[in-house]
């Protein structure tokens, strides 16, 4: 196995560790993402929940943006670093994470043909994005 992912919040209370390649990582646009995030879009990675676990803190905040999507955030500096789906048909077993809060050296390594703009009709008008990186209407 390669070795793990490491990564974190920006005050370093929360870090963790993830044993295994993303399955998918995506530029979302959708609207309740920029929000929350406040970003003009938020690229998610997303990992099988058995591989992924902290090796410091994860007592988060945790805010549920719908009955199945629950986002935590450090409660020291904020930082965005989980998207669990418990209750959530297909994405049970997986967790999000802000792809930023990987460290340098680490990288998703999910599929390259995932790589997507999600939601791509919610983005912003205020930034032009002109990357060769296939738009899509919804998730997938
Ligand atoms: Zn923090
Ligand atoms: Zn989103």
């Amino acid at each position: 196995m390669a070795d793990a992912k490491t990564g974190g919040c920006y005050c370093g209370e929360n870090r963790f560790e993830i044993s295994a390649p993303a399955v998918d990582t995506h530029h979302c646009h959708c609207s309740i993402c920029r929000r929350l995030q406040g970003g003009a879009f938020v690229t998610l990675s997303i990992f099988p929940k058995s591989a992924f676990r902290w090796v410091k803190g994860g007592k988060l905040d945790t805010f549920d943006s719908s009955a199945k999507v629950h986002r935590h955030r450090c409660k020291k500096c904020g930082s965005p670093l989980t998207i669990s789906f418990e209750g959530h048909e297909s994405f049970a077993p997986m967790i999000a994470i802000m792809r930023s809060n990987l460290d340098a050296n680490s990288e998703p390594d999910h599929p390259a043909d995932t790589l997507r703009h999600a939601f791509w009709p919610d983005r912003v008008k205020w930034l032009d994005i002109n990357d060769k990186v296939k738009k899509v209407d919804g998730f997938a």
